[in-house]
Formats: structure tokens, sequence, C-alpha cells
């Protein structure tokens, strides 16, 4: 269900189409589009459609779409065919380097992933 929007928002703005984007998957919850500067061979942006800022950000009564976006993550692994695996990633406020202040899953794979990351 759609229940947010910020005007100023990127993210928000490729949800609504108003910014192109390549997108992946969509449902009635999420959308979720190839990132602009992929950092792996499959690099995808699970977003809620609704405006939540961060993780940090998330309200019990989140819990059902914080599922979901991993729910689609996985469902996308496992079209583009990571088998082998992969990460999914919540950068979460400055020092956890989030750049864009609308809650995102990045979803990475593809290549074998170093850890700990930077
Ligand atoms: P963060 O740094 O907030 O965890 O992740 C933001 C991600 O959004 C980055 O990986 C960045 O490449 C991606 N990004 C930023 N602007 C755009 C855009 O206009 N289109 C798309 N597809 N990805 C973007
Ligand atoms: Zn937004």
């Amino acid at each position: 269900m759609y229940t947010g929007h910020a005007m100023s928002c990127l993210f928000c703005k490729i949800v609504d189409g108003t910014i192109p984007s390549t997108p992946v998957y969509q449902d009635e919850l999420c959308y979720a589009f190839a990132d602009i500067n992929p950092q792996a061979p499959v690099h995808v942006l699970v977003v809620p459609r609704e405006h939540i800022v961060s993780m940090d950000e998330c309200k019990q009564s989140n819990c059902n779409l914080m599922g979901h976006l991993l729910w689609a993550a996985a469902e996308i692994a496992r079209a583009k065919g990571l088998g082998k695996g992969y990460r999914a990633v919540l950068n979460t406020g400055s020092d956890g380097g989030q750049s864009v202040e609308h809650l995102h899953v990045h979803l990475l794979g593809g290549r074998a992933l170093s850890w700990p990351p930077g």
C-alpha cells in the first residue's frame, strides 16, 4: 500500500517515474532498480514505495515491509541466478555510508565479495 512520498527525495522520484531508472522488480510495496554506479555484476536497489528515511527510522509497524524488502531481494537474486551467494546491505546514517535518505536494500552479487567491508 502506498502511504508516503517526499517531494525532494531522489528515490521517491525514481519510484514515481519522475527520474528514469532501469526496473528489475516491482509490486505494491516496493520498487527495485539497477544501481547507477554498480559495485558488482549484479547491483540492485530495493526500496519501499513509502518514504522511510533509513533503518533507524523504522517502526514496529514497518516490520512486514522490512521483511518484504528482504524477500524481494531474495526473489531477485534467484531470478538473476545468484546461486553461489550474494549480499544484502542497508547502509544507515553517515557512519554507515548512507548517501540517499530513502531506505534501500543493496543487493550485490555475481562476484566473490570481501569481508569486512570498508
Ligand atoms: P547509499 O550510499 O545511500 O547506501 O546508496 C545509494 C546508492 O544509490 C548508491 O549505490 C548510488 O550509486 C545509487 N544512486 C544514486 N543516485 C542514483 C540514481 O539517480 N539512479 C540510480 N539508479 N541509482 C542511484
Ligand atoms: Zn523518498
